[in-house]
């Protein structure tokens, strides 16, 4: 593992982009519980690179190697959601493909503003959020979220996303508290992408 802080990275032929360790969530499978990065790369950050650094780093880089550029990383990027949307507009202006990985509370979190509408604004492609669980009981249980009702808020950002014409993708993790199939019917119920990933973990 790398001891140098990771703001973006690279893997599967794209860019990722780690801005921020907070989140609205604690997941009992978050990496952040078993480990400091990903691919070798340390996730955890002293301090949140500013606006200005992460756009300095990506304007080192060459950008047409890659598939797109994602944001993810060891916490929550809508908790720093006016920078999520520059960035993308950054991007978007070079002709760069954005996905977003989301646990999906930006109702919870910007209740005043359209977030799923800015985003489909500033170019973003792709918006993958964590349903993490088949129903409300079970995503408490896994996930901890720190507002009430986050499932359904999560749920109800999912169709927004779709309506401002951005592509869905649901995720799952791989546990055995999670119904897989019904999971997978949920996301055929909102006509997005189903993917299920993997937990390297304890149990
Ligand atoms: S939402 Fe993601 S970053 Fe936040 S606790 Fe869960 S797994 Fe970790």
């Amino acid at each position: 593992m790398e001891t140098k802080e990771t703001i973006l990275y690279e893997a599967h032929g794209n860019l990722y982009l780690n801005i921020t360790n907070r989140c609205t969530a604690e997941c009992v499978f978050c990496i952040k519980r078993y480990s400091d990065g990903v691919y070798g790369y340390n996730l955890r950050l002293s301090r949140e690179p500013t606006l200005t650094e992460i756009i300095k780093e990506l304007s080192g880089v060459e950008l047409s190697k890659y598939k797109e550029v994602v944001f993810t990383g060891m916490g929550e990027p809508l908790v720093r959601l006016d920078d999520v949307l520059e960035i993308t507009k950054w991007l978007a202006a070079r002709g760069m493909p954005a996905r977003l990985d989301t646990i999906g509370h930006a109702k919870l979190l910007y209740p005043e503003r359209k977030v799923a509408q800015e985003l489909a604004d500033a170019g973003m492609k792709i918006i993958s959020v964590s349903l993490n669980a088949h129903d409300e009981e079970t995503y408490d249980r896994l996930c901890a979220p720190k507002s009430r009702n986050a499932y359904s808020r999560m749920l109800e950002f999912a169709r927004d996303v779709s309506k401002a014409g951005i592509e869905l993708r649901f995720t799952v993790v791989n546990l055995p508290a999670v119904d897989i199939p019904k999971c997978r019917e949920i996301a055929k119920e909102y006509c997005a992408d189903f993917k299920i990933r993997g937990y390297s973990g304890q149990v």
